[in-house]
C-alpha cells in the first residue's frame, strides 16, 4: 500500500486502481463539523474506514482535528490506536468480558449495550480497583443494540450498579434518519431527551450522518458521521443531489476492445445479446474486486456504467469475477483501447449511481471494495 503516490501514476500490474482522496475526506469532515457547529464532530471509521483504509482515515482526520473515533470491533480499535495516541476511540460492537484486556491495554472505550455488558465492565473495573470510562447506549426504537428505556431507568435507580463506571457518553442510534419525514426520527429524539437526564452532566450523542442533516435538534453534544465523510448519501434525497465531496474513484484497465456481431450473447449465461454490431471493452475488474455482480446488465435489465473521456459506457452482460464488459460502440473517437483505464466509480459513475444499479447502498459498495486494487492515496 502506497501513501502519497501521485494519482496519475497507474501501476501496470493492477487490473484496477482505487484513488482515495484524503483531502476530500477532511473537507467532508470539516463541512459536517460546521453543519453541527455546537457539537463535537467525531468520525465513524469502522469497516476499515468504510473501505478506504482505517489507518489512513484516522491519520488524516486526527491531523485535521478530529478527537473522537468510533469503530465496531476491538481489533479495529487497536489499529486506530496505533495511528493516534491521544484520540478517544469508542468500540461500538458489543462488549465481551474476554476483550476487556485488549480494550484496557489500548485505551479503548467500550460502548455498553446491555445490562450484562455493564455488569461485566463493572466487574473488570472493580477488580482493577479503578473507575473505567464507558459509553452507555440506550435503544430509542431501533431494537438492535442498547438498553431499553426501562432498563436505563432501573440502572440509575441503583447507583451501586454503575459505581465503578465513569459514563463519558450517553448515546442512541437513528433507525430511519435517511428519511427526514419518517415519524420514528422524532419519537427517537424525544425518547433520547427523556433518558439523557438519567446521566447528569454526561455528553449525549444521537446523530449519525443523517442525523446531522436532520437539524440542530439532533446534534446534542457529539455527532458521529460515517457515510457522509466518505462521500456517500446520508439522506435519501442525496441520491440525486449529494452535497459531500467524492472520496473514492475506481478505474478498470482495458484488456481488449472487440467486435461483437448483432445477435450474439456477451459473457456468462449469454445474459445480454448485442442489439447491433457492437464494440465491447473488456476490463480487468470484477466482483472479486467488490464490483458487484448485481451491477451487471442483461436483456431484462440495464446495469451500471463506466466513463471514458466523459462518455458514458453502459455495462454489457454479467460482471464476472475478474472481468467486466462495457459497450463502447457509441463512444466518440478515440474510444478506449487496450491498456487504457475506464472509470467505474467516481465522477459521472457516482458511488450512489453504481450502488443503485447494483441494488445496494453506498455503505455496502464502499466496505466491499476489494483488496486487489492498486490503492493510491492523495
Ligand atoms: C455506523 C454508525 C454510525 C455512522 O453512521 P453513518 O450512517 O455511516 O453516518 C454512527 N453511530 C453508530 C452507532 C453506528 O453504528
Amino acid at each position: 500500500m502506497k501513501l502519497n503516490t501521485p494519482a496519475s501514476e497507474p501501476s501496470p500490474a493492477a487490473g484496477g486502481i482505487l484513488t482515495i482522496d484524503l483531502g476530500a475526506l477532511v473537507a467532508n469532515w470539516k463541512a459536517l463539523a460546521s453543519r453541527a457547529a455546537s457539537a463535537e464532530c467525531a468520525a465513524a471509521v469502522k469497516g476499515d474506514g468504510y473501505g478506504i483504509g482505517l489507518e489512513q482515515a484516522v491519520k488524516s482526520l486526527s491531523e485535521a482535528g478530529c478527537r473522537t473515533f468510533f469503530v465496531a470491533l476491538p481489533d479495529e480499535g487497536v489499529r486506530a490506536r496505533a495511528v493516534t495516541e491521544s484520540a478517544r476511540i469508542f468500540v461500538l460492537g458489543g462488549f465481551m468480558p474476554d476483550t476487556g484486556t485488549t480494550l484496557r491495554e489500548h485505551n479503548l472505550i467500550p460502548v455498553l449495550n446491555s445490562t450484562e455488558e455493564i455488569e461485566d465492565w463493572q466487574a473488570i473495573a472493580r477488580r482493577a480497583g479503578t473507575r473505567l470510562e464507558a459509553a452507555i447506549h440506550v435503544d430509542t426504537g431501533m431494537n438492535r443494540l442498547g438498553l431499553r428505556e426501562v432498563e436505563a431507568n432501573a440502572l440509575v435507580a441503583d447507583p451501586k450498579r454503575m459505581e465503578d463506571i465513569e459514563p463519558v457518553l450517553i448515546m442512541s442510534h437513528l433507525a430511519c434518519g435517511s428519511d427526514p419525514a419518517h415519524s420514528l426520527n422524532e419519537r427517537q429524539r424525544s425518547a433520547f431527551e427523556r433518558v439523557r437526564p438519567l446521566f447528569p452532566g454526561c455528553p449525549g450523542s444521537l446523530a449519525n450522518s443523517a442525523g446531522i442533516f436532520l437539524g440542530s435538534g439532533y446534534h446534542h453534544d457529539l455527532v458521529r458521521p460515517g457515510i457522509a465523510l466518505y462521500g456517500g448519501a446520508a439522506l435519501d434525497s442525496h441520491l440525486n443531489d449529494n452535497p459531500m465531496c467524492s472520496v473514492v474513484e475506481a478505474k478498470a484497465r482495458v484488456l481488449q476492445v472487440r467486435t461483437v456481431p448483432a445477435g450474439e450473447g456477451i459473457g456468462y449465461g449469454s445474459a445480454e445479446t448485442a442489439k447491433r454490431d457492437s464494440r465491447i471493452a473488456i476490463t480487468a475488474v470484477g466482483y472479486a474486486d467488490g464490483y458487484h455482480r448485481r451491477a451487471g446488465s442483461s436483456d431484462a435489465r440495464s446495469g451500471a456504467a463506466g466513463i471514458f473521456n466523459g462518455a458514458r459506457l453502459p455495462l454489457i452482460g454479467r460482471v464476472s469475477m475478474d472481468l467486466t464488459a462495457f459497450d463502447v460502440t457509441d463512444c466518440p473517437e478515440p474510444g478506449p483501447k487496450r491498456g487504457d483505464w475506464i472509470t467505474i466509480l467516481g465522477g459521472a459513475a457516482g458511488l450512489t449511481e453504481v450502488a443503485v444499479a447494483a441494488e445496494t447502498i453506498d455503505y455496502e459498495l464502499l466496505t466491499g471494495l476489494g483488496r486487489r486494487y492498486e490503492r493510491v492515496y492523495r
